[in-house]
């Protein structure tokens, strides 16, 4: 995947973000002041921005919210977040091939390609 490709998703990952924020109610007035500069921008700068500077405000809410299917996907973006970082996004870790661009523009967040996902899938019915 080029550079290029990875920021793309990158930006895709922070808008489901965002999204999720939005969803949940969080950083109503906070983010509006933070994300509306650089909402067509690359907003790795925001997020490294939020991590850095947890309150115990932020960390009560993250400890609610990880609990929840909410928590759980926010969880699994800022995991994709990181594997952009480390340069192995967008490999299946089961087989270690590349996942589908489209797979990935449905699912950021996704693990593994749709071989590997269905045959878990499968394993789990019992088939
Ligand atoms: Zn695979």
């Amino acid at each position: 995947m080029t550079k290029r490709e990875l920021k793309r998703f990158r930006n895709l990952i922070n808008k489901k973000k965002e999204e999720l924020f939005a969803e949940l109610g969080y950083l109503k007035s906070s983010s509006i002041n933070a994300t509306s500069k650089d909402l067509s921008g690359d907003l790795s700068s925001y997020s490294f921005h939020m991590a850095d500077q947890g309150t115990d405000t932020m960390d009560r809410e993250m400890a609610f919210t990880i609990a929840s299917r909410e928590g759980r996907y926010l969880h699994h973006l800022n995991e994709a977040l990181e594997r952009i970082d480390a340069g192995t996004y967008g490999k299946c870790r089961k087989c270690s091939s590349e996942i589908g661009k489209s797979r990935l523009e449905a699912v950021p967040h996704a693990t593994q390609c749709i071989e590997c996902k269905n045959a878990e899938e499968k394993k789990h019915r019992g088939m």
